[in-house]
């Protein structure tokens, strides 16, 4: 049976080329950038009528034609029928989780999800007598234990932040499946060149588009991405009503980092995985995490759903100290020092996992250090890194 994907071009001609019709932009190879909020009509019959015609755009809260590129982009490189790009990952987040949710419902979560959601979920959402019950989440069967006779929504984050613990997708997808509860998955980590959740039986792929979508650092975006009955009402609802659209020359910088997307990831892979061959062998380090890593306890499952690693990580050092960790990033020259990631540039960053409840109590690392590999050259961010922890 032939299926939507079927005939879609390969990856790296997405992020090139579709979406994009040169022969209506007096050839240009770039589309235009359409920086206006209003779209008229030549009479009030044509405005009355424009539902009818998929060319027409009215308003850009609505649809934007240069956001309506990237859209296009991104719902074919996760294998979803449409997408709806927002003002941020977290307005992308919010909408997603709200378009699944009514007053009084249960959510089940991954603990070591985004601060920020988690604080959406917990401190938000209970306003409305919606409950989060949170799961360590690696083993599937925790999900079903978890669910109520409410529970509407299962979140997932897979890698998730700080630990890049993985919960199996296709596993949770058929749990959910058959409880009929929706799923939402945030793929930011992975980026939709390694890992497509939707294509697993998740219903809605969530990205901060501010990371390796954007990647140059100058942009603050987000996307979800599903089927197009979903995608329909997250933008008619959420979309529409809460307004965290995305602005055109956003969307248009959004585009120029989509195009060297593949090219890219392949670059963080790469760079990562030889810091983290040595980050493992170092005497100094207490444990590396990363799905890349050769000793990872979740290898098979990163092999059954991942097609490769990126550029985030986070390692403990021996010394499990504040103070250790605060010296090693204060000692290195090559990182920026920040808490975003999915640029062309290095950053590293001291943090606590004991947000992640479960996550440290199962380790007991409490102080770890996050990097993210950029695009520079990997040796010599391997000397600065290798002289900051031995010093
Ligand atoms: N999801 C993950 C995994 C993130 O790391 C972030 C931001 O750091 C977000 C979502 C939120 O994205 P944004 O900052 O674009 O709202």
């Amino acid at each position: 049976m032939s299926s939507f994907y079927d005939n879609l071009p390969d990856f790296e001609t997405i992020a090139c080329h579709l979406g994009e019709d040169p022969s209506k932009q007096r050839g240009a190879v770039i589309p235009p950038i359409y920086q206006n909020s209003l779209f008229t009509f030549p009479n009030s019959e044509a405005r009355l009528r424009r539902g009818e015609n998929d060319e027409l755009f009215d308003y850009t809260r609505v649809s934007n034609p240069t956001t309506e590129i990237a859209e296009v982009k991104i719902a074919a490189m996760e294998g979803g029928e449409a997408a709806r790009c927002f003002g941020s990952g977290m307005g992308a987040i919010s909408a997603a989780i709200l378009s699944c949710l009514k007053a009084g419902d249960h959510v089940v979560c991954v603990t070591t999800v985004y601060g920020p959601t988690r604080q959406f979920l917990t401190s938000y959402l209970n306003r409305f007598g919606i409950s989060t019950t949170y799961v360590d989440g690696r083993d599937p069967q925790e999900w079903e234990n978890a669910a109520q006779a409410n529970t509407t929504l299962f979140f997932l984050e897979s890698p998730s932040t700080f630990l890049m613990y993985q919960q199996d997708l296709h596993a949770v997808a058929q749990i959910a499946k058959r409880l009929g509860v929706s799923t939402i998955c945030d793929n930011s980590w992975a980026s939709p060149y390694f890992q497509n959740p939707l294509l697993l039986g998740i219903d809605l792929v969530v990205h901060s588009a501010t990371k390796y979508l954007g990647g140059h650092s100058d942009i603050v975006a987000g996307v979800a991405i599903g089927n197009a009955k979903r995608i329909s009402k997250l933008v008619n609802d959420e979309g529409c009503l809460l307004g965290a659209v995305l602005d055109p020359f956003a969307s248009w910088l959004l585009l120029r980092g989509l195009r060297t997307l593949p090219i890219r990831m392949e670059r963080h892979q790469e760079n990562a995985q030889m810091i983290v061959n040595r980050l493992s062998e170092h005497p100094a380090v207490e444990r590396v995490f990363y799905p890349g890593d050769a000793n990872d306890a979740q290898k098979e499952l990163t092999r059954k759903q991942l097609r490769g690693t990126t550029g985030l990580l986070s390692f403990a050092l021996k010394d499990g100290s504040r103070e250790a960790a605060v010296k090693t990033v204060d000692g290195l020259h090559n990182f920026g020092i920040g808490c975003s990631w999915g640029g062309f540039e290095s950053l590293a960053l001291p943090c606590t996992v004991s947000a992640s409840d479960i996550a440290s109590e199962a380790t007991g690392i409490k102080w770890i250090i996050r990097l993210h590999i950029g695009l520079e050259n990997k040796n010599e961010l391997w000397s600065d890194l290798c002289a900051s922890i031995s010093t």
